[in-house]
């Protein structure tokens, strides 16, 4: 039968009925280890008991109240990022594109408030990926996601990826700031180097440009620390979250300075879910235990594990595994085969992953897992790669 939906994605024959922490049970009984986490959104796994209860409790209560009215979800949410975070304001949306473009318009409307409306310009990273909105497709400049829809929304000017000299190049009289992934995800789990971070941010502070970050993926703890540019030590002007912020729910956020937010006074943007009772609720149970004693020092501990045991894995399939970059729990394994190929044998192995650009296979295991889950993991990635080994040798040998 043809499905009725988009066939804008590629979709696996399998059908899930059940989740349960790390696991994944599918319809026919077979048990998968989930390494995707519904790309980096289950930051607790499935089925965890806190955020069932939380949304249970707030589904017997009004679902949905519009921003006309208080909405102490929102309030208190807002709150407990501005308090975990460089960020003094934050208004919540229902994805990461929609972050994105709000973390876009505050920076714009920085400079308009400024008296300096002409500064709306972007610097942008090859690799990056910011949404599929017109804006962001436009920010990530990927030509497969611009094909055909029209001239692309202006304001964007990318350069390669980490390279200060094409920055200070870029940056004109119409330049309002940066807009970057501190770990690209899409693009194949390149870090951005804390030095460069570092550049960056100094040139904003002699050039007044704001730094915008795109932590959509990398942010909610997934590197270890909450948001990962607070590996780099660098203080940014405007954040974007929302994957792992919902653990499921959907759910976007920016995060702004009150500075950086300056022109984003009353109808200057508005979302009619943004902040909905249900989705804040539950991105406050999810903080209840991202931000725990322990927890994240944690991730960054399963991260250092993962990291050594990948290396391991690497030694052993050097013709398989050409390299495993990224933090925390966020990794990449770029491989020598096809990535699809990897990803496929590690599937057939029951282990879960995504791809990502630049021939990497990402590893995005929820938050809650522990050493016996990235044991099971790379236990299965071992025999993936063997699987994918033998015809070589077989080859060479004939
Ligand atoms: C997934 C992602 C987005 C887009 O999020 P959507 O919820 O799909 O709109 C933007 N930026 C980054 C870095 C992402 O990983």
């Amino acid at each position: 039968m043809t499905s009725a939906l988009y066939p804008t994605y590629a979709r696996a024959d399998v059908i899930f009925t059940r989740g349960e922490g790390p696991w994944l049970f599918a319809e026919n009984g077979d048990r998968y280890l989930d390494f995707a986490s519904g790309v980096a959104v289950l930051s607790l796994g499935h089925d965890h008991p806190h955020l069932v209860a939380t949304l249970k409790a707030a589904a017997e209560k009004p679902w949905h109240i519009s921003n006309l009215f208080q909405i102490p979800q929102a309030e208190a949410l807002a709150r407990r990022l501005v308090e975990a975070t460089f960020a003094d304001v934050v208004f919540f949306c229902n994805s990461g594109a929609e972050a994105v473009e709000c973390a876009i318009k505050t920076v714009r409307k920085y400079h308009a408030a400024n008296g300096q409306p002409e500064r709306y310009r972007l610097i942008t990273f090859e690799g990056a990926f910011h949404g599929r909105t017109l804006a962001t497709i436009a920010a990530g400049g990927n030509p497969k996601y611009l094909d055909g829809f029209g001239a692309p929304t202006p304001g964007f000017d990318q350069v390669p990826f980490a390279d200060l000299e094409a920055v200070e190049a870029a940056i004109t009289d119409e330049t309002a700031g940066f807009l970057l992934e501190p770990v690209q995800g899409e693009g194949g789990l390149r870090v951005f180097p804390r030095e460069f971070l570092l550049e960056l941010r100094k040139l904003c502070d002699a050039r007044g440009l704001l730094m915008a970050l795109d932590e959509v993926q990398c942010g909610v703890g997934r590197t270890g620390k909450f948001l990962a540019c607070e590996h780099a030590g660098v203080a940014p002007d405007v954040v974007a979250l929302a994957k792992g912020l919902g653990g499921g729910f959907p759910i976007g956020a920016c995060l702004a300075t009150s500075e950086a937010a300056k022109g984003m006074t009353l109808g200057t943007h508005g979302s009619t879910f943004g902040g909905n009772p249900l989705a804040t609720a539950v991105g406050g149970a999810v903080l209840d235990v991202v931000l725990s004693e322990g927890f994240l020092p944690r991730v960054a501990a399963l991260g250092s594990l993962l990291r050594q045991r990948l290396a391991e894995l690497e030694d052993r399939y050097p013709k398989i595994i050409e390299t495993a970059r990224g933090e925390g729990l966020m990794f990449g394994v770029k491989t020598r085969v096809p990535n699809g190929d990897f990803a496929a044998a590690a599937r057939a192995e029951g282990l879960l992953t995504v791809l990502a650009g630049d021939n990497v296979v990402r590893l995005l295991p929820p938050l809650i897992i522990d050493e016996g889950h990235i044991s099971e993991a790379v236990s299965r990635l071992d025999k993936a790669c063997a699987r994918l080994a033998a015809p070589a040798k077989q080859l060479g040998a004939a």
